[in-house]
């Protein structure tokens, strides 16, 4: 649980040395529960400009992406390929401010999060007016939240917390179908190419980042 994660106590201590070689970028791009790695991966390679992280609760997921990630970099003649990504265990519900700092990051990615089906289980979904908030003040300006997944029901939930937020804004479906992280989120991820693989629907909603009101 929690307790046994580390956590920096703001993102001013935390120590990005460990993760990238060169920590002289902030990170930029955050998926959410980024489960065995593939948008990760994905995104190393079509950003190398950006430094892109993945967070991930569970322990051993986490460490198998950290193993995909050693290789990739090895495989590649440690030339710097895949150096701009990174992985990292924590809870994105919790901790996510004392990681990054206000208006740091470009994009956020929650890519087939957690259904919780349940009515009573609905408040411990990773869109929630709270969170959004919080993912308002990591996020910069113009920052983009990109959601996918099949589950048409967390799908309208995401949407309707989205569009409720004075926040965001939903990009049109012209600027979905242009943007190429859409492409990427729709078939790199581990869990994307399961749904594939079933002939499953995925369900896509992404969100800009407004400008305070004054
Ligand atoms: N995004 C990946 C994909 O599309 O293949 C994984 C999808 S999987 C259904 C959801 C992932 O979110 C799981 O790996 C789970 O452990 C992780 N997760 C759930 N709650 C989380 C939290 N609070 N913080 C970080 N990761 C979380």
């Amino acid at each position: 649980s929690d307790h046994k994660l580390e956590y920096p106590t703001s993102p001013l201590e935390m120590d990005w040395s460990k993760l990238y070689p060169d920590s002289s970028k902030d990170v930029t791009i955050a998926d959410i529960g980024c489960g065995y790695g593939g948008l990760l991966v994905s995104l190393a390679e079509e950003f190398p400009n950006e430094k892109i992280l993945g967070m991930e609760i569970r322990v051993q997921v986490t460490e198998y992406v950290e193993e995909r990630i050693k290789a990739l970099r090895e495989n590649n003649g440690n030339n710097g390929k895949f150096n701009n990504c990174a992985v990292i265990r924590g809870n994105s519900m919790k901790f996510l401010t004392n990681f990054f700092k206000r208006g740091q990051l470009n994009k956020m990615f929650f890519c087939f999060p957690d259904p919780h089906f349940k009515q009573r289980k609905h408040k411990a979904r990773i869109i929630t007016n709270t969170l959004l908030s919080e993912y308002a003040y990591v996020l910069k300006e113009g920052g983009i939240i990109y959601t996918i997944t099949d589950v048409l029901d967390l799908h309208e939930w995401m949407k309707q917390h989205l569009d409720d937020h004075p926040l965001f804004e939903r990009l049109s479906e012209i600027e979905e179908s242009n943007d190429k992280c859409v492409e990427i989120m729709t078939n790199a991820t581990e869990e994307g190419k399961k749904v594939s693989r079933n002939n499953g629907s995925k369900y896509i909603a992404c969100y800009r980042r407004l400008p305070n009101s004054i």
